[in-house]
C-alpha cells in the first residue's frame, strides 16, 4: 500500500474538522484508510457509514461493512493490468504490484490473491466499429490489441518481455484454445499475461477493514442515507439524513454509495446503476483441481469471463451494458436552475422528482433470478469457455444481479461537485474498480487534497453534459451484449429456467 503522500496538498487546503464517508466498498474504505495516514487530517473525525453490515460471513461480530450485495463483495474479483488505456495500466501496474507482495500484512496475502494469469480475447472484428448514433468507438478487438501493447510494454519494463513468457501473444484459435487449458477455442486473436489474476473480494475488503479499524481513528456507523442535507443558501452539504431521522453533520461529505451513488446525487449524463448477471455453479472436487488451475478467461467481444473456481463453485459473469432499473425518486440532490430557485429555505426544490436507475439486489428480492436473457449469454459464454460436456450444460447453482456504477468512458468520478460545496463524490467504478483497492484511496485522498495528478483528475472529473436524459453507456470496447435493456422488462420475459 506504498504511496508518496510527502508532496504537499494544495496550498488552499485545509482538512476539515468532521468528514464523513457514505459506502464502505472499495471506493470509501480505500479513502478512509489513505486519510488515516495522513498528518494533515489528524485532527479530523472521520465517520464511515454504511447501510447494511454484520452479515459478512468472513466478519459475523462487525456491525458495518460494505452490505452483502455491494459489488465490493464476492467470492472473486479479476486483478488485471490489462487495459486499453495506459493511465489505467500503469495504476493496475502499480496496485499488482502489492496484491503481489506475499505474507500477514499484504492485501494479497494468505491467499487473498492467486496468480492463475489472464487469456484475454475478442473475436475477429475491426479495432473501431461504429456505435448506435453511428459514432466511431473501441471494439473488443481494439481494447485487445491496445491491452496487449500495454502489458507488454510493463512486461519490458519490469525485464520480463521479450521471450514471450510472460506476456504471450495469442493469434489463432488453436494457440488460445492451448493456453486457456480447457480446449476452449474462445476467440481469434488475443494473448495471456502470466503477471494476472484473481482476488478474493470479500477476504481482502475484511483485511482492510481490519486496519482501518486498527488505525483507532474511524467511527464506523451503520445507517442508511434518505438523502443528503443541504444549507441552500451557502450552496452547500452540511451532512446526511438517515432513513431513521437521524440526522449526520459532517463538514465533508463523501460519497462512495456505489451503484446507490446516483440514488443520492444527480448523476444525469455523469454516472448510472446498471445490473450485471453472474452464476454460479457447484461442482466436483475433480472438477475443482483441473479448473483451478485455469488462467482467468474474458473475451471482450461477448464480455463473458471466467474466474478460475473455489471451494467447489464455479463463477461465470458477463461483462455486459448490462440493464437498468429506472424508478421515480425524490432523494436525489440535484444542481438547481437559479430562475427555479424560489427560496433557500424551501428544501423539497432541490430534491426534484426524477427518474434513477436504481439498483434491484437478493437482499431486496430473496427470490430475484437474474433475466433469461443474461442466463442465456452467460451460458453461451460457459460453453464457448469450459467445453466440457459435464459442466457446459449443468444448471447454475446461483446467481446475482451485482451492480455497476458505469460512466460514459468507463473512467472513475473521483470530484468535488461542482455546484455544492461540502460534496466529494468517490465512484464510477464501471465494472472494474476492485483491482485499484491497494492503491485507490491514496489516489482519491490526493483529489480531495486538490493534488492529483493532471492525467487522473482530467480523467476522473466532473464532465459536461449537453443532453442529461440520454442513456448512459459505456464505450470503452470492453463491454459485451445489448445496450438498452430495462431489468423489469427483461424479467417479466422469464420462463422456466434453463
Ligand atoms: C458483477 C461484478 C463484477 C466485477 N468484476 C470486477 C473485476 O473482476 N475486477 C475489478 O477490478 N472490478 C470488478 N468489478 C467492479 C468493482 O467490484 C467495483 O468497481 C467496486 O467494488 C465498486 O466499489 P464501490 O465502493 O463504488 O461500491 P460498493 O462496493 O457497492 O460499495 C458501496 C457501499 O455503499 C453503501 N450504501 C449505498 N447506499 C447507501 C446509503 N443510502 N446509505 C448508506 N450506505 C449506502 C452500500 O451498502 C455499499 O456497501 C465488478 C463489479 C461487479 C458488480
Amino acid at each position: 500500500m506504498a504511496h508518496d503522500t510527502s508532496s504537499s496538498a494544495s496550498p488552499s487546503f485545509t482538512a476539515p474538522s468532521t468528514l464523513l464517508i457514505i459506502g464502505s466498498g472499495v471506493f470509501g474504505l480505500s479513502t478512509a484508510y489513505a486519510l488515516t495516514r495522513r498528518p494533515e487530517w489528524q485532527s479530523t473525525q472521520i465517520t464511515v457509514l454504511d447501510r447494511a453490515g454484520g452479515s459478512a460471513p468472513s466478519f459475523p461480530e462487525n456491525p458495518v461493512f460494505p452490505a452483502r450485495d455491494a459489488s465490493s463483495i464476492d467470492s472473486s474479483r479479476i486483478i488485471r493490468a490489462d487495459y486499453a488505456d495506459p493511465a489505467y495500466a500503469a495504476l493496475a501496474s502499480a496496485a499488482q504490484y502489492a496484491w503481489r507482495q506475499p505474507g500477514p500484512d499484504s492485501i494479497g496475502g494468505e491467499g487473498r490473491y492467486t496468480e492463475t494469469g489472464f487469456v484475454l480475447v475478442a473475436d475477429d472484428e475491426p479495432p473501431r466499429v461504429r456505435n448506435a448514433r453511428g459514432l466511431e468507438v473501441k471494439s473488443g478487438m481494439g481494447f485487445a490489441r491496445d491491452a496487449y501493447a500495454n502489458a507488454l510494454a510493463h512486461a519490458r519494463q519490469a525485464g520480463r518481455g521479450d521471450d514471450g513468457d510472460w506476456v504471450q501473444l495469442l493469434d489463432n484459435r488453436a494457440a488460445i484454445a492451448k493456453a486457456t487449458t480447457t480446449g476452449a477455442e474462445l476467440g481469434d486473436w488475443g494473448y495471456l499475461n502470466r503477471g494476472s489474476g484473481w482476488a478474493n473480494a470479500e477476504r481482502a475488503m475484511a483485511w482492510l477493514y481490519e486496519r482501518v479499524e486498527g488505525t483507532g481513528r474511524v467511527k464506523f456507523v451503520r445507517g442508511t442515507v434518505d438523502k443528503l442535507e443541504i444549507d441552500a443558501g451557502q450552496r452547500k452539504v452540511v451532512g446526511a439524513k438517515l432513513m431513521n431521522g437521524q440526522s449526520m453533520r459532517a463538514e465533508l461529505v463523501v460519497v462512495a454509495a456505489g451503484a446507490w451513488t446516483p440514488s443520492l446525487v444527480d448523476l444525469r449524463g455523469q454516472a448510472v446503476a446498471t445490473g450485471q448477471v453472474l452464476g454460479y455453479m457447484d461442482i466436483t472436487p475433480e472438477e475443482q483441481a483441473r479448473l483451478g488451475q485455469a488462467p482467468v478467461l474474458m473475451n471482450l467481444t461477448s464480455g463473458t469471463f471466467l474466474i478460475p473456481p473455489s471451494n467447489n463453485v464455479l463463477k461465470v459473469g458477463l461483462h455486459g451494458y448490462g440493464y437498468q432499473n429506472p424508478k421515480k425518486v425524490t432523494s436525489c440532490l440535484t444542481v438547481p436552475k437559479p430562475t427555479s430557485i424560489s427560496a433557500f429555505n424551501d428544501q423539497e426544490q432541490f430534491f426534484p422528482e426524477i427518474s434513477v436507475s436504481q439498483p434491484l439486489t437478493h437482499l431486496d428480492d430473496p427470490t430475484l433470478w437474474m433475466p433469461a436473457s443474461g442466463e442465456r449469454a452467460l451460458r453461451k459464454g460457459l460453453r464457448a469457455m469450459v467445453p466440457w460436456p459435464s459442466v457446459a450444460d449443468r444448471p447454475f447453482t446461483a446467481n446475482r444481479v451485482c451492480w455497476y456504477t458505469d460512466t460514459p468512458t468507463g473512467d472513475f468520478l473521483v470530484a468535488y461537485h461542482p455546484y455544492w460545496s461540502g460534496l466529494f463524490l468517490a465512484t464510477g467504478g464501471s465494472g472494474h474498480g476492485f483491482k485499484f483497492l491497494p492503491v485507490l484511496g491514496e489516489h482519491i485522498a490526493d483529489s480531495i487534497m486538490g493534488k492529483c495528478t493532471p492525467i487522473l483528475k482530467d480523467k476522473w472529473a466532473w464532465k459536461e453534459v449537453t443532453d442529461v436524459e440520454r442513456s448512459i453507456v459505456t464505450e470503452d470496447g470492453s463491454r459485451g451484449g445489448q445496450a438498452g435493456l430495462i431489468l423489469q422488462t427483461e424479467l417479466r420475459k422469464n420462463g422456466p429456467r434453463i
